[in-house]
């Protein structure tokens, strides 16, 4: 494969970009080898500057569910951009927006526009904080809501410690109310709660965390955090940036039935743009300025472009309730396929799927959290994902991602995976 021009674009932007790129995963430091620079995309293939074509299983990390170039989200986007392209005003369209995001997530009485899925957690916590009164909050390790300094915490050498910076930068003063558990331990939650009694304002997580790859919720856990934030005045905030409108309309909670007081969103809902929301009960939301006490605001924010694309983005998804059954058979068909030749090769392997998100972890561990996440041999991975390269298929760039599909990909696309995984695990085997 010649990626001549990537090579070339990678070391120029040395020089002026730190790390050669905008967000650290596109570095490709976890798989090895030079990124690629992309040219465009269109459906379910993107290209790159040297005009390979490599079938999407990213779609720029979730928002291009329904493949690059949706006509109905690219017509939406250029009507809109004739009429001026930010006014720092209220529009109707934020109005419809926000009517459409109350009615598809059930949680969601009132939303605030942010534009991206860190603000949207930041603005979260701060208000669950505002509204209770509390100051500590629990996230769980392994699940990402973007880089704000309260959620770049690592775990305490014991389970109910208080968190340590992860990040130079972010001060141990910040890091004294961000409380870390397990994913998938209630125990340990309680165990935090009872030792920080009337203290705790939230516990955030990812209902279906894609953050260390794709790890499902056991039965039972996301219900145990619901009943013991009731039981103690704890707000629960789902961070469904990843998982909202693409495990259902209505995102993990609606495929749980499990509400939660907040929630926060950012991906899909902006059709591509960079666009990221938060909402919930209209009692919390009515804390934010300029009805309530809580400051957050936005230059950008409900901005008209990415409104446009996010609400031609949520229309079809809500018109077409369809796109879900055929993501869910993409999904099963994938899954299984690439199951069938890791028996067949006899790798031992474990893999996580729900509806459009699937993780292929290399271990024979049961992926339940970070821990066994970990447990993987990232070195394999690193080969799979550059043989798999080599055939025409771009994976996320890290063993610790999920892949996202799209209903852009078709039967011709599905063979193609297939084929490609089954060579790539022979290639990596030495077979
Ligand atoms: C991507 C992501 C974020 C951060 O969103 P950005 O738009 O990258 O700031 C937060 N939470 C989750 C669960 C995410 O997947």
């Amino acid at each position: 494969m010649n990626i001549s021009k990537s090579k070339t674009l990678f070391s120029q932007a040395q020089h002026s970009i730190p790390g050669g790129v905008n967000s650290p995963v596109r570095a490709f430091k976890a798989v090895g080898g030079d990124p690629l620079f992309i040219k465009r995309a269109d459906g379910a293939y993107l290209y790159d500057e040297d005009d390979n074509a490599f079938i999407e299983l990213i779609n720029s990390w979730g928002p291009m569910i329904l493949g690059h170039n949706h006509p109905e989200i690219k017509e939406a986007i250029i009507k809109a951009m004739e009429n001026g392209t930010s006014f720092g005003a209220p529009t109707a369209r934020e109005v419809h927006i926000a009517e459409r995001i109350v009615q598809m997530v059930p949680s969601i009485e009132k939303v605030r526009m942010v534009n991206s899925g860190t603000e949207a957690t930041m603005s979260a916590v701060r208000l669950a904080r505002g509204y209770t009164g509390r100051d500590k909050f629990v996230k769980f390790e392994g699940n990402y809501h973007g880089h704000g300094d309260a959620f770049l915490i690592a775990a305490g050498s014991g389970a109910i410690t208080m968190g340590a910076p992860n990040s130079p930068g972010v001060t141990t003063g910040t890091a004294k109310d961000t409380l870390l558990a397990p994913y998938n331990d209630l125990e340990a939650v309680k165990q935090l709660a009872e030792a920080n009694k009337g203290e705790i304002a939230a516990i955030i997580l990812e209902p279906v965390p894609g953050n260390m790859g794709l790890v499902l919720p056991k039965e039972g856990f996301l219900e145990g955090l619901r009943s013991l934030c009731d039981k103690e005045g704890i707000l629960l905030i789902f961070d469904e940036v990843m998982t909202g409108f693409r495990l259902a309309a209505g995102g993990a909670q609606e495929r749980f039935g499990v509400i939660p007081d907040l929630t926060t969103m950012g991906k899909i809902i902006g059709g591509g743009m960079p666009v990221g929301a938060y909402g919930g009960k209209k009692e919390i939301m009515d804390y934010v300025s300029p009805v309530g006490p809580v400051y957050q605001a936005g230059t950008l924010s409900g901005n008209p472009i990415a409104m446009a694309a996010g609400m031609a983005m949520l229309d079809h998804l809500n018109d077409h309730p369809e796109v879900y059954e055929q993501l869910e058979t993409i999904g099963t068909r994938l899954v299984t396929g690439v199951k069938k030749s890791l028996e067949k090769l006899g790798l031992s392997y474990t893999m996580t799927h729900l509806g459009s998100m699937y993780s292929l972890f290399f271990t024979d561990q049961e992926v339940i959290d970070f821990e066994t996440a970990k447990s993987s041999n990232t070195e394999l991975f690193g080969k799979y994902f550059q043989a798999m390269l080599k055939r025409g298929v771009y994976l996320p760039p890290s063993q610790f991602e999920s892949l996202f599909l799209s209903t852009a990909l078709k039967d011709k696309e599905i063979n193609h995976i297939l084929q490609a995984n089954e060579e790539s695990l022979k290639e990596i085997l030495s077979l």
